[in-house]
């Protein structure tokens, strides 16, 4: 028993469970050991801004069911921190002073949302969503129709605006750039989504930022830089995330902006893998480090983790992918757009219906679709082509995007 190999994951979340699944898949039949610090077996994190935050679904969104772990033989340990690698002697330092060693280590711990530093910021009724508690906990306030302040508007602080709007809530959006997920989709799409929430009734409060707040134990009012002062009954800050690498840069493992990893999901030890969120890992299509916080990674990255722990040949080389939820407007984004030339639009931007393109030097380096569906994959496949696309033929909805993979391919 004991000259059985021991792989041991930290991080129960998804990059985490789907690794710990697939291992066995692959006829791995060593002692395999799950390890988070949450209470909860693994679960996805999309619907707590949405449909479970709301209410409308009771059953908490696991992974797996509850059996799964042992019939898979996987140890699953819960409510666990690990609190220190000692990378010299293979082994883990578990809180209440445990030891656990291992052969193979995955890391895929996450990460943590940032945190808001101004007066008042400890005031009751000051939130963040990461956790299913954090979401139960912003779900009961929903619940009641009360007066909002989300600071920021990327993907969380939009998702979370909608879905109180949803509930009745009065809800404010404070952002410090001029439109709601500029920063990532730039200002064609922030005016969309701008218009999406102004129409559902959200008051957008553009390049400004928290001062402090106010309140007697509880907040009462948020007062912004240029002046505003919002009484409100909660605030809900979304200001983007930050990689938990603590224990790997605690370990010595190299960090920056994550924990740097190759293609295989390796770090810079032997034996050692990150996945996740948490990973910065080279990209072989972009010919550089890629760190991504979206469920498609995760899901993605797991498995392709487990399978380099076993020796396997393996290079990540996913195009990145992730969708949102907002009122009646879902979207899926494929690609990875830093720096483009021109957004092209095929369909009716009005309705909310339809696909806009990037373009880079007349590639296409990212797609996003809202509210039309299964064209990721032909989106996916004329980003990997690095072929030149017609911008007219792009917009064109007569032109089938499946002919505009067909050219590219026959070039
Ligand atoms: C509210 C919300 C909505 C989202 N919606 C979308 C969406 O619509 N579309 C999309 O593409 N993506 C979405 N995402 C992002 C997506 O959920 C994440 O990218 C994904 O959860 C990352 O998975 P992960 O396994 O890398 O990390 P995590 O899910 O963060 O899991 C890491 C786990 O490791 C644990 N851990 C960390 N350190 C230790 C330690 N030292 N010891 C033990 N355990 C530890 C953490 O507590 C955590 O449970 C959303 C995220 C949130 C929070």
């Amino acid at each position: 028993m004991s000259d059985r190999k021991r792989f041991v994951i930290v991080g129960a979340g998804l990059a985490g469970a789907k690794a710990a699944e697939t291992l066995r898949q692959e006829g791995f039949d060593g002692r395999l050991t799950l390890i988070g610090d949450e209470a909860e077996r693994p679960y996805e994190r999309p619907p707590l801004s949405k449909e479970y935050l709301r209410g409308e679904v009771a059953d908490k969104p696991y992974v797996h069911p509850d059996a799964f772990y042992g019939e898979h033989q996987i140890e699953l340990l819960t409510s666990t921190r690990v609190t220190g690698i000692d990378l010299g002697v293979s082994e883990l330092l578990l809180e209440g002073d445990r030891h656990l060693g291992y052969d193979r280590l995955l890391l895929a711990t996450g990460s943590v949302p940032r945190r808001l530093h101004v007066p008042g910021a400890d005031l009751d009724g000051i939130h963040y969503l990461r956790t299913v508690g954090d979401s139960e906990l912003i779900g009961e306030r929903i619940e009641h129709g009360q007066r909002l302040v989300v600071v920021g508007s990327g993907w969380i602080g939009a998702e979370i605006a909608a879905s109180a709007r949803q509930k009745g809530c009065e809800v404010t959006m404070i952002e410090m750039a001029s439109l709601p997920l500029e920063g990532v989709l730039g200002p064609d799409l922030g005016r969309i989504y701008l218009g999406l929430h102004r129409d559902h009734g959200v008051e957008f409060l553009p390049e400004t930022t928290v001062e402090r707040f106010e309140g007697t134990g509880s907040v009462e009012r948020v007062l912004t830089r240029d002046g505003a002062v919002l009484d409100t009954e909660f605030v809900v800050v979304g200001i983007g995330i930050a990689p938990r690498t603590g224990l790997a840069e605690t370990a010595g493992l190299r960090i920056d902006n994550g924990v740097i990893v190759d293609e295989a999901l390796e770090s810079n030890l032997p034996g050692v893998f990150a996945a996740g969120d948490v990973a910065n890992a080279w990209h072989p299509f972009y010919g550089r480090r890629l760190r991504v916080e979206h469920w498609a990674n995760a899901l993605n990255q797991g498995p392709a983790a487990a399978r380099s722990m076993l020796g396997q040949d393996v290079s990540y080389d996913e195009i990145p992918y992730f969708f949102s939820d907002q009122y009646d407007a879902g979207m899926e984004y494929s690609g990875h757009a830093t720096e483009w030339d021109e957004v092209v639009f095929r369909g009716d931007v009005a309705a909310r219906e339809f696909i806009a393109f990037w373009l880079r030097d007349e590639r296409l380096v990212a797609g996003l679709n809202m509210n039309v569906w299964d064209v990721s994959d032909p989106i996916r496949e004329l980003i990997r082509s690095r072929r030149p696309v017609d911008a007219g033929e792009l917009s064109d909805p007569d032109t089938p995007l499946s002919e505009l993979v067909e050219k590219v391919g026959s070039c």
